[in-house]
Protein backbone atom coordinates (compact mmCIF):
# COMPACT_ATOMS: atom_id res chain seq x y z
CA UNK A 1 0.00 0.00 0.00
CA UNK A 2 1.44 3.52 -0.73
CA UNK A 3 1.57 5.18 2.58
CA UNK A 4 1.39 9.01 -0.09
CA UNK A 5 -2.32 8.03 -0.21
CA UNK A 6 -3.23 7.20 3.44
CA UNK A 7 -4.90 9.71 5.38
CA UNK A 8 -3.50 11.33 8.88
CA UNK A 9 -5.41 8.89 11.11
CA UNK A 10 -4.42 5.77 8.99
CA UNK A 11 -0.54 7.03 9.15
CA UNK A 12 -0.63 7.56 12.97
CA UNK A 13 -2.16 4.40 13.88
CA UNK A 14 -0.49 1.98 11.52
CA UNK A 15 2.68 3.12 9.48
CA UNK A 16 6.29 2.29 11.60
CA UNK A 17 4.00 -0.82 13.68
CA UNK A 18 6.07 -3.52 14.25
CA UNK A 19 4.21 -6.59 13.11
CA UNK A 20 4.40 -9.68 16.39
CA UNK A 21 4.88 -12.16 14.09
CA UNK A 22 5.38 -14.39 17.27
CA UNK A 23 2.29 -14.36 18.84
CA UNK A 24 0.50 -12.06 16.53
CA UNK A 25 -0.32 -9.37 19.14
CA UNK A 26 -2.02 -6.09 18.08
CA UNK A 27 0.44 -3.84 18.69
CA UNK A 28 4.27 -3.06 18.06
CA UNK A 29 6.52 -5.28 20.47
CA UNK A 30 8.83 -3.83 22.40
CA UNK A 31 12.93 -4.33 22.22
CA UNK A 32 15.06 -3.00 25.01
CA UNK A 33 17.83 -4.85 23.87
CA UNK A 34 20.78 -2.62 24.05
CA UNK A 35 23.07 -5.83 22.27
CA UNK A 36 22.57 -7.15 19.72
CA UNK A 37 23.76 -9.78 17.05
CA UNK A 38 26.90 -8.53 15.49
CA UNK A 39 28.28 -10.97 12.89
CA UNK A 40 26.06 -11.78 10.03
CA UNK A 41 23.71 -9.43 10.06
CA UNK A 42 22.24 -6.69 7.29
CA UNK A 43 22.22 -3.71 10.28
CA UNK A 44 24.70 -3.67 13.23
CA UNK A 45 22.23 -2.48 16.12
CA UNK A 46 22.80 -0.44 18.57
CA UNK A 47 20.92 1.87 20.85
CA UNK A 48 22.74 5.18 20.60
CA UNK A 49 23.10 4.43 16.54
CA UNK A 50 19.06 5.23 16.59
CA UNK A 51 18.63 2.12 14.93
CA UNK A 52 17.08 -0.14 17.41
CA UNK A 53 13.88 -1.88 16.20
CA UNK A 54 11.40 0.49 18.07
CA UNK A 55 13.78 3.55 16.61
CA UNK A 56 13.70 2.57 13.40
CA UNK A 57 9.78 1.71 13.20
CA UNK A 58 8.55 4.64 14.48
CA UNK A 59 10.83 6.65 12.63
CA UNK A 60 8.85 5.43 9.71
CA UNK A 61 5.74 6.97 11.00
CA UNK A 62 7.40 10.48 11.90
CA UNK A 63 8.29 10.58 8.47
CA UNK A 64 5.30 9.64 6.88
CA UNK A 65 3.47 12.11 8.53
CA UNK A 66 5.78 14.94 7.25
CA UNK A 67 6.17 13.79 4.15
CA UNK A 68 9.69 12.71 3.44
CA UNK A 69 12.03 9.78 2.92
CA UNK A 70 13.74 9.69 6.73
CA UNK A 71 13.60 10.98 10.60
CA UNK A 72 15.65 10.70 13.76
CA UNK A 73 14.40 10.17 17.03
CA UNK A 74 16.12 11.74 19.53
CA UNK A 75 15.77 12.43 23.76
CA UNK A 76 14.14 15.62 23.70
CA UNK A 77 13.20 18.57 21.33
CA UNK A 78 16.59 20.10 22.24
CA UNK A 79 18.50 17.70 21.40
CA UNK A 80 17.18 17.05 17.56
CA UNK A 81 17.78 21.12 16.89
CA UNK A 82 21.06 20.77 18.65
CA UNK A 83 22.51 17.50 16.43
CA UNK A 84 20.62 18.96 13.41
CA UNK A 85 22.55 22.48 14.15
CA UNK A 86 25.49 20.48 14.21
CA UNK A 87 25.78 18.47 11.52
CA UNK A 88 25.06 20.99 9.47
CA UNK A 89 27.20 23.98 10.17
CA UNK A 90 31.14 23.87 10.97
CA UNK A 91 33.78 26.51 12.38
CA UNK A 92 33.26 29.97 10.06
CA UNK A 93 30.05 28.90 8.63
CA UNK A 94 27.07 31.43 9.59
CA UNK A 95 23.23 30.40 10.86
CA UNK A 96 20.15 33.11 10.15
CA UNK A 97 17.73 32.36 12.43
CA UNK A 98 14.46 34.03 12.73
CA UNK A 99 14.21 36.41 15.95
CA UNK A 100 11.03 35.03 17.96
CA UNK A 101 12.13 31.63 18.31
CA UNK A 102 11.75 28.55 21.16
CA UNK A 103 13.75 29.90 24.23
CA UNK A 104 15.78 26.83 23.92
CA UNK A 105 17.02 27.48 21.07
CA UNK A 106 17.68 30.91 21.44
CA UNK A 107 19.94 30.17 24.36
CA UNK A 108 21.90 27.29 22.54
CA UNK A 109 22.65 29.46 19.91
CA UNK A 110 24.06 32.56 22.16
CA UNK A 111 25.74 30.06 24.70
CA UNK A 112 27.10 26.95 22.52
CA UNK A 113 27.83 28.11 18.94
CA UNK A 114 30.73 30.87 20.38
CA UNK A 115 32.73 28.07 21.26
CA UNK A 116 32.33 26.37 17.97
CA UNK A 117 32.95 29.28 16.20
CA UNK A 118 29.93 29.18 14.43
CA UNK A 119 28.26 32.46 13.38
CA UNK A 120 24.66 33.52 13.57
CA UNK A 121 22.49 36.53 13.11
CA UNK A 122 19.02 36.54 14.83
CA UNK A 123 16.51 38.40 11.67
CA UNK A 124 14.79 42.12 12.79
CA UNK A 125 11.34 40.13 11.94
CA UNK A 126 9.58 37.54 10.65
CA UNK A 127 9.17 39.07 6.89
CA UNK A 128 11.28 37.31 4.27
CA UNK A 129 12.92 40.83 3.68
CA UNK A 130 14.03 40.18 7.16
CA UNK A 131 15.71 37.13 5.97
CA UNK A 132 17.41 38.58 2.88
CA UNK A 133 19.02 41.00 5.02
CA UNK A 134 20.59 38.74 7.63
CA UNK A 135 22.20 36.60 4.93
CA UNK A 136 25.65 36.82 4.40
CA UNK A 137 28.01 35.14 2.59
CA UNK A 138 29.03 32.38 4.60
CA UNK A 139 25.37 31.56 5.63
CA UNK A 140 24.61 27.90 5.51
CA UNK A 141 21.48 27.41 7.54
CA UNK A 142 18.09 29.47 7.56
CA UNK A 143 16.07 28.30 10.62
CA UNK A 144 11.98 29.33 11.33
CA UNK A 145 9.81 28.80 13.36
CA UNK A 146 5.94 29.39 12.27
CA UNK A 147 3.49 29.74 13.93
CA UNK A 148 5.44 31.56 16.42
CA UNK A 149 6.02 31.50 20.55
CA UNK A 150 3.66 33.47 22.30
CA UNK A 151 2.85 36.10 19.50
CA UNK A 152 1.94 33.65 16.75
CA UNK A 153 3.22 35.20 14.28
CA UNK A 154 3.23 33.37 10.77
CA UNK A 155 5.95 33.12 8.27
CA UNK A 156 6.11 32.85 4.92
CA UNK A 157 7.54 29.54 4.62
CA UNK A 158 7.54 29.34 0.68
CA UNK A 159 8.75 32.62 0.22
CA UNK A 160 12.01 31.69 2.48
CA UNK A 161 12.58 28.57 1.51
CA UNK A 162 12.88 30.57 -2.48
CA UNK A 163 14.87 32.71 -1.00
CA UNK A 164 17.66 30.71 0.63
CA UNK A 165 17.68 28.05 -2.45
CA UNK A 166 18.61 30.96 -4.60
CA UNK A 167 21.45 31.16 -2.60
CA UNK A 168 21.89 27.40 -1.59
CA UNK A 169 21.31 28.03 1.31
CA UNK A 170 19.51 24.89 3.77
CA UNK A 171 16.04 25.27 5.61
CA UNK A 172 14.74 24.12 8.63
CA UNK A 173 11.94 24.53 10.78
CA UNK A 174 10.58 24.17 14.32
CA UNK A 175 7.09 22.72 13.27
CA UNK A 176 6.19 21.58 16.73
CA UNK A 177 3.41 24.25 17.67
CA UNK A 178 1.88 23.36 14.53
CA UNK A 179 2.33 19.73 14.03
CA UNK A 180 2.06 17.45 11.06
CA UNK A 181 -1.54 17.41 11.46
CA UNK A 182 -2.05 21.36 10.84
CA UNK A 183 1.40 21.69 8.73
CA UNK A 184 3.75 19.79 6.02
CA UNK A 185 6.74 22.15 5.46
CA UNK A 186 8.22 20.29 3.34
CA UNK A 187 5.27 20.86 0.54
CA UNK A 188 6.67 24.47 0.88
CA UNK A 189 10.17 23.76 0.27
CA UNK A 190 12.20 23.21 3.54
CA UNK A 191 15.00 20.50 3.53
CA UNK A 192 14.54 19.79 7.71
CA UNK A 193 11.53 19.71 9.96
CA UNK A 194 12.42 19.33 13.40
CA UNK A 195 9.55 18.80 16.30
CA UNK A 196 9.55 18.84 20.16
CA UNK A 197 8.19 15.39 20.81
CA UNK A 198 7.32 16.18 24.21
CA UNK A 199 4.31 18.64 22.98
CA UNK A 200 1.76 16.96 20.65
CA UNK A 201 3.37 13.99 19.77
CA UNK A 202 3.69 12.78 22.84
CA UNK A 203 0.54 14.83 23.66
CA UNK A 204 -0.20 13.41 27.51
CA UNK A 205 2.27 15.42 29.23
CA UNK A 206 4.51 12.42 30.20
CA UNK A 207 7.47 11.95 27.66
CA UNK A 208 10.62 14.00 26.68
CA UNK A 209 11.39 13.43 23.11
CA UNK A 210 12.44 14.71 20.23
CA UNK A 211 12.38 14.42 16.19
CA UNK A 212 14.25 15.60 13.03
CA UNK A 213 12.25 14.79 9.44
CA UNK A 214 14.40 15.21 5.96
CA UNK A 215 15.90 13.37 2.92
CA UNK A 216 17.92 10.13 3.37
CA UNK A 217 21.16 12.19 2.77
CA UNK A 218 19.86 14.86 5.34
CA UNK A 219 19.45 11.91 8.03
CA UNK A 220 22.50 10.36 7.27
CA UNK A 221 24.55 13.63 7.61
CA UNK A 222 22.55 14.63 10.90
CA UNK A 223 23.25 10.50 12.46
CA UNK A 224 27.09 10.83 11.82
CA UNK A 225 26.65 13.95 14.15
CA UNK A 226 24.69 12.22 16.67
CA UNK A 227 26.27 9.01 17.20
CA UNK A 228 29.14 11.12 18.57
CA UNK A 229 26.89 12.90 20.50
CA UNK A 230 24.34 10.13 22.13
CA UNK A 231 21.30 11.52 22.82
CA UNK A 232 19.31 8.74 22.33
CA UNK A 233 15.71 7.75 23.54
CA UNK A 234 15.29 5.25 25.51
CA UNK A 235 13.34 1.99 23.63
CA UNK A 236 10.36 1.99 26.48
CA UNK A 237 9.97 5.92 25.78
CA UNK A 238 10.09 5.11 21.99
CA UNK A 239 7.48 2.57 22.65
CA UNK A 240 5.05 5.04 25.00
CA UNK A 241 5.36 7.71 22.01
CA UNK A 242 4.67 5.11 19.26
CA UNK A 243 1.49 4.74 21.27
CA UNK A 244 0.74 7.86 21.99
CA UNK A 245 1.24 8.93 18.44
CA UNK A 246 -1.69 6.98 17.19
CA UNK A 247 -3.82 9.29 18.32
CA UNK A 248 -1.84 12.61 17.14
CA UNK A 249 -4.45 13.45 14.29
CA UNK A 250 -7.78 13.43 17.09
CA UNK A 251 -6.27 14.86 19.41
CA UNK A 252 -4.78 17.83 17.75
CA UNK A 253 -8.00 18.39 15.15
CA UNK A 254 -9.91 17.96 18.65
CA UNK A 255 -7.71 20.70 20.29
CA UNK A 256 -7.33 22.90 16.85
CA UNK A 257 -11.26 23.22 16.90
CA UNK A 258 -11.34 24.04 20.97
CA UNK A 259 -9.06 26.78 19.92
CA UNK A 260 -10.60 28.04 17.28
CA UNK A 261 -14.04 28.52 18.65
CA UNK A 262 -12.21 29.84 22.02
CA UNK A 263 -10.64 32.32 20.23
CA UNK A 264 -13.23 33.50 18.63
CA UNK A 265 -14.95 33.92 22.10
CA UNK A 266 -11.97 35.45 23.95
CA UNK A 267 -12.07 38.25 20.53
CA UNK A 268 -15.17 39.06 21.65
CA UNK A 269 -14.82 38.94 25.85
CA UNK A 270 -15.26 42.45 27.05
CA UNK A 271 -11.77 41.44 29.64
CA UNK A 272 -9.58 40.41 27.12
CA UNK A 273 -8.13 43.18 25.27
CA UNK A 274 -6.83 41.59 22.10
CA UNK A 275 -6.33 37.74 20.83
CA UNK A 276 -3.51 36.30 18.91
CA UNK A 277 -4.60 33.77 16.52
CA UNK A 278 -3.66 32.80 13.24
CA UNK A 279 -7.31 31.62 12.95
CA UNK A 280 -9.10 35.01 13.54
CA UNK A 281 -9.63 37.08 10.48
CA UNK A 282 -8.05 40.50 12.59
CA UNK A 283 -4.74 38.05 12.42
CA UNK A 284 -2.08 39.91 10.17
CA UNK A 285 -1.07 36.73 8.32
CA UNK A 286 -4.56 35.00 8.39
CA UNK A 287 -4.75 34.69 5.01
CA UNK A 288 -1.49 33.61 4.72
CA UNK A 289 -2.05 30.88 7.75
CA UNK A 290 -5.14 29.64 5.83
CA UNK A 291 -2.70 29.14 2.63
CA UNK A 292 0.24 27.22 4.31
CA UNK A 293 -1.93 25.31 7.43
CA UNK A 294 -4.50 22.75 6.96
CA UNK A 295 -5.87 24.07 10.45
CA UNK A 296 -4.48 27.05 12.80
CA UNK A 297 -3.23 24.72 15.77
CA UNK A 298 -4.27 24.99 18.99
CA UNK A 299 -1.73 27.40 20.60
CA UNK A 300 -3.24 31.04 21.04
CA UNK A 301 -2.24 33.79 23.60
CA UNK A 302 -4.70 36.64 24.65
CA UNK A 303 -4.08 39.84 26.56
CA UNK A 304 -5.72 40.51 30.11
CA UNK A 305 -8.16 43.78 30.34
CA UNK A 306 -5.65 45.86 32.58
CA UNK A 307 -8.14 45.46 35.68
CA UNK A 308 -7.81 41.78 36.04
CA UNK A 309 -4.18 40.50 37.86
CA UNK A 310 -2.82 37.75 35.45
CA UNK A 311 -1.25 35.93 38.08
CA UNK A 312 -4.36 35.98 40.38
CA UNK A 313 -6.50 35.07 37.11
CA UNK A 314 -4.14 32.20 36.53
CA UNK A 315 -4.25 30.87 39.96
CA UNK A 316 -8.19 31.11 40.07
CA UNK A 317 -8.48 28.82 37.26
CA UNK A 318 -9.18 25.95 38.08
CA UNK A 319 -9.87 22.77 35.24
CA UNK A 320 -6.94 25.13 33.47
CA UNK A 321 -3.54 24.25 35.07
CA UNK A 322 -0.09 26.85 34.88
CA UNK A 323 2.44 25.00 33.07
CA UNK A 324 5.68 25.42 31.00
CA UNK A 325 5.05 23.11 28.63
CA UNK A 326 2.28 22.98 26.46
CA UNK A 327 0.10 20.86 24.19
CA UNK A 328 -1.24 18.17 26.09
CA UNK A 329 -4.78 17.17 25.90
CA UNK A 330 -5.33 19.01 28.91
CA UNK A 331 -5.41 22.71 28.88
CA UNK A 332 -2.73 25.43 30.30
CA UNK A 333 -1.72 28.72 30.66
CA UNK A 334 1.42 30.61 31.05
CA UNK A 335 2.57 33.90 31.56
CA UNK A 336 5.08 35.00 29.12
CA UNK A 337 6.74 37.63 30.77
CA UNK A 338 7.28 35.23 33.53
CA UNK A 339 8.40 31.90 31.58
CA UNK A 340 10.30 32.39 28.19
CA UNK A 341 10.93 35.95 27.76
CA UNK A 342 11.59 36.55 32.17
CA UNK A 343 15.11 37.33 31.06
CA UNK A 344 14.17 40.50 29.07
CA UNK A 345 13.98 43.67 30.62
CA UNK A 346 10.32 45.28 30.74
CA UNK A 347 11.43 47.70 27.45
CA UNK A 348 12.56 44.64 25.49
CA UNK A 349 9.62 42.88 26.31
CA UNK A 350 7.28 45.94 25.45
CA UNK A 351 9.43 46.17 22.27
CA UNK A 352 8.43 42.26 21.56
CA UNK A 353 4.76 43.21 22.22
CA UNK A 354 5.10 40.41 25.45
CA UNK A 355 2.93 42.69 28.00
CA UNK A 356 2.46 41.79 31.63
CA UNK A 357 -1.72 40.99 30.95
CA UNK A 358 -0.70 38.55 28.11
CA UNK A 359 -1.39 34.69 28.81
CA UNK A 360 -0.32 32.10 26.87
CA UNK A 361 -3.16 29.36 26.27
CA UNK A 362 -2.30 25.78 25.23
CA UNK A 363 -5.85 24.52 24.03
CA UNK A 364 -7.19 21.00 25.40
CA UNK A 365 -9.36 18.57 24.79
CA UNK A 366 -11.66 19.50 27.30
CA UNK A 367 -15.44 20.51 26.81
CA UNK A 368 -15.76 23.96 25.40
CA UNK A 369 -18.59 25.07 27.63
CA UNK A 370 -15.97 23.54 30.83
CA UNK A 371 -12.82 25.59 29.68
CA UNK A 372 -15.16 28.67 29.28
CA UNK A 373 -16.47 28.40 32.71
CA UNK A 374 -13.43 28.16 34.02
CA UNK A 375 -12.25 31.46 32.19
CA UNK A 376 -15.46 33.15 33.06
CA UNK A 377 -15.24 32.25 36.78
CA UNK A 378 -11.80 33.48 36.48
CA UNK A 379 -12.40 36.47 35.58
CA UNK A 380 -14.98 37.63 37.96
CA UNK A 381 -12.20 37.85 40.79
C1 LIG B 1 9.41 22.61 23.87
C2 LIG B 1 9.91 23.13 22.59
C3 LIG B 1 11.21 22.84 22.13
C4 LIG B 1 12.20 22.04 22.95
O1 LIG B 1 11.78 20.74 23.17
P1 LIG B 1 12.23 19.86 24.44
O2 LIG B 1 11.57 18.55 24.15
O3 LIG B 1 11.75 20.55 25.67
O4 LIG B 1 13.72 19.77 24.40
C5 LIG B 1 11.59 23.34 20.90
N1 LIG B 1 10.75 24.09 20.16
C6 LIG B 1 9.51 24.40 20.57
C7 LIG B 1 8.63 25.25 19.72
C8 LIG B 1 9.04 23.94 21.80
O5 LIG B 1 7.80 24.26 22.19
Amino acid sequence: MSKDKLGINTICTHIGEIKDEQFKGAVSPIYLSSSYEFLDVDVKRYPRYFNTPNQEYLSKKIAALEGTEAAMIFGSGMAAISHMFLAFLSKGDHLVVQNTLYGGTVNFIKEEFPKYGIEYTFTNGYKVEDFKTAIQPNTKLIHIETPSNPLLTITNIKEVTSLAKSKSILTSIDNTFASPVNQNPIDFGVDMVMHSATKYFGGHSDICAGAVASSNAHIERIWNVSKNLGGSLSDMTVWMLERSMKTLGLRVKAQTKNALKLAKWLHKHPKVSKVYYPGLKSHPEYKLAKAQMKGFGAMLSFELDKSLDSEKFQKTLKLIKSSMSLAGIESTVISPHLTSHALLTQEERNAVGISDQLIRFSVGIEELKDLKKDIEQAMEV
